[in-house]
């Protein structure tokens, strides 16, 4: 087989609200990609929720973007099967693996444990 022409890489524009992480965002706008996207899963009483969030380059801050694996327009479900596991950031919350350069090999300290 032969590629013709590859499918366009996937990017979303987001506007770094904070929606979900206690909404104390900067309101930067951000260009992101598979790179910058990560699941973020939490707990709640008997409940499990996904979600794919992102970490503001400008000021730490995470916006969620999108919950329990429900693909949009904006986010296909490619994007939601792709997206790395979101891993412990030093200055707290949860950040992509590349930005920890964990890029090597699965994320060496996964957020969660499944029992
Ligand atoms: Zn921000």
């Amino acid at each position: 087989m032969e590629v013709i022409k590859k499918g366009p890489e996937w990017s979303m524009d987001v506007e770094c609200t904070g929606y979900g992480n206690g909404n104390d965002g900067c309101g930067a706008l951000l260009r992101v990609t598979l790179d910058d996207v990560f699941k973020n899963q939490v707990h709640a009483g008997n409940e499990t929720n996904t979600y794919l969030t992102i970490r503001c380059c400008e000021c730490s801050v995470m916006t969620d973007l999108a919950r329990n694996h429900i693909p949009s327009d904006d986010i296909p479900i490619r994007i939601w099967n792709n997206a790395a596991t979101g891993v412990r950031h030093k200055d707290g919350g949860l950040c992509h693996p590349n930005e920890l350069n964990l890029t090597s090999g699965p994320p060496k300290s996964p957020m969660w444990e499944t029992s």
